[in-house]
C-alpha cells in the first residue's frame, strides 16, 4: 500500500470536482480502512456539488460518494467484528448518535445527529476510505461489487420506503418515478408479492419498468392517477419522482386507508386537504434512506433473487463528468466508478 491516494473532491459550490493526490487516511478507534473497488454516483452527490441540499461549504474540500464497495485493508483499535480482507460497503450513513429515542426505537436513519458520507464525512470517490465498523455491512459473495454499489444508497432508500408501505400479496403499489430508486422499488415490491404499477413522465422509463417486472405502466401527466383508480386504486403510493407535479396523481390513485410514502427530495410544497385526509384515513409519511438492518436485509434479498439496474462503469477521472450527465438527465440506471479502470 502506498502513502497517497487519488480522490475526487468537491471544492466549492458549482465548481467541478477536483481529482487530488492526498495521504491515505488512518483508521481511528472502531474504524476500518477500505480499498475501494467500486462506488456508485448518486443524485445527492450532484446536490452537494450544486449546493442545493448541501453541507456548509466549510466542510469542503470534501470527498463525495456514498455507494462504495471495498476490501478491508486495515483496522483501527477496538475493531472485532469484521476481518481484514472482508468485502464491505461504504453506505450513505456514516454513523448516528446511537442513544436518542429515534435510534433506540429502530429508526436511526431519522436521527438528528446522523452523519452522512459525502455530506458530513469524506466518502467513496477515492481509492481508500474510512467506514465505521458498526455501520458498514458485509457484501454477500453472490453480488458483484458493481451491482452492490448502488444498493448502498439507492437500493436501501427504495427498500426503506417500501417497508413503510404495508405491502404483501394481494396489495397494489403505485411507484412514481422510475429512475434508479424506482427500478429497485419495482423489484423489491415484486419480491414482497405486490402488484406493481409504474408511473413516469418518460415513455422509455415505462419500458424499463415493464422489463423490471411492473405489471402496469402509465404515463405521468395523462391522468395516471385516474387510470390507477379505474383499475382498483393503489393500497400504497411511493414517490421517487423529484417533482411536486405527481402529487395530484398520488392523491387520486391512493385507496382509502392506504399509505403514501414520500422518498424523493421535493423542496416545493404540495397542497394537502385536511378533509380529504379525514375522509380517507390515508397515512402520509416520509422515508429517509434506511437503517443498518434494512441494508442487511436488502443485501440478503439481492443475494437471493438478484436485484439489478442498468449499470455503466466509469473511471474515477470521469466522476465530475458523471455528475454533469446526471444533471442533464442522461442516465437511466446508475453510473458506477470502477477503480480498476484508471
Ligand atoms: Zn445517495
Ligand atoms: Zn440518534
Amino acid at each position: 500500500m502506498g502513502q497517497t491516494m487519488r480522490a475526487a473532491f468537491a471544492v466549492a459550490y458549482g465548481k467541478p470536482l477536483e481529482i487530488r493526490e492526498v495521504p491515505i487516511p488512518v483508521p481511528g478507534a472502531g474504524e476500518l480502512l477500505i480499498k475501494l473497488e467500486t462506488c456508485g454516483v448518486c443524485h445527492s452527490d450532484l446536490d452537494v456539488r450544486k449546493g442545493s441540499t448541501a453541507p456548509p461549504e466549510s466542510t469542503f474540500p470534501l470527498i463525495l460518494g456514498h455507494e462504495g464497495v471495498g476490501i478491508v485493508v486495515a483496522r483501527g483499535p477496538g475493531c472485532s467484528l469484521i476481518a481484514e480482507g472482508a468485502r464491505v460497503g461504504l453506505p450513505w450513513m456514516h454513523d448516528t448518535c446511537g442513544h436518542c429515542r429515534v435510534c433506540l426505537t429502530g429508526h436511526e436513519s431519522f436521527c438528528a445527529e446522523h452523519r452522512g458520507h459525502s455530506v458530513d464525512v469524506n466518502g467513496g470517490f477515492a481509492e481508500y476510505a474510512i467506514v465505521k465498523e458498526a455501520y458498514t455491512a458485509i457484501i454477500p459473495e453472490a453480488i458483484s461489487s458493481a451491482e452492490a454499489a448502488p444498493l448502498l444508497c439507492a437500493g436501501v432508500t427504495a427498500y426503506g420506503g417500501l417497508m413503510k408501505a404495508g405491502l404483501g400479496p394481494g396489495k397494489t403499489v403505485a411507484i412514481f418515478g422510475i429512475g434508479g430508486l424506482g427500478q429497485y422499488g419495482i423489484q423489491i415490491a415484486r419480491a414482497m408479492g405486490a402488484t406493481v404499477v409504474a408511473v413516469d413522465a418518460n415513455p422509455a422509463k415505462l419500458e424499463i419498468a415493464r422489463r423490471m417486472g411492473a405489471d402496469h405502466a402509465f404515463l405521468a401527466g395523462e391522468d395516471a392517477g385516474g387510470q390507477i383508480r379505474d383499475m382498483g386504486g393503489a393500497d400504497a403510493s411511493i414517490n421517487f419522482a423529484p417533482s411536486p407535479r405527481v402529487w395530484n396523481d398520488i392523491v387520486t390513485a391512493t385507496n382509502r386507508l392506504g399509505r403514501i410514502v414520500s422518498v424523493a427530495q421535493v423542496p416545493e410544497p404540495v397542497s394537502l386537504n385536511l378533509e380529504w385526509l379525514i375522509g380517507t384515513g390515508i397515512q402520509v409519511t416520509g422515508s429517509s434512506v434506511g437503517t443498518r438492518q434494512e441494508l442487511r436485509d436488502l443485501l440478503d434479498l439481492g443475494a437471493a433473487i438478484g436485484l439489478s439496474i442498468d449499470i455503466e462503469r466509469i473511471p474515477l477521472s470521469k466522476a465530475d463528468e458523471a455528475l454533469d450527465r446526471l444533471e442533464r438527465g442522461e442516465v437511466d440506471g446508475r453510473q458506477v466508478i470502477d477503480f480498476s479502470l484508471d
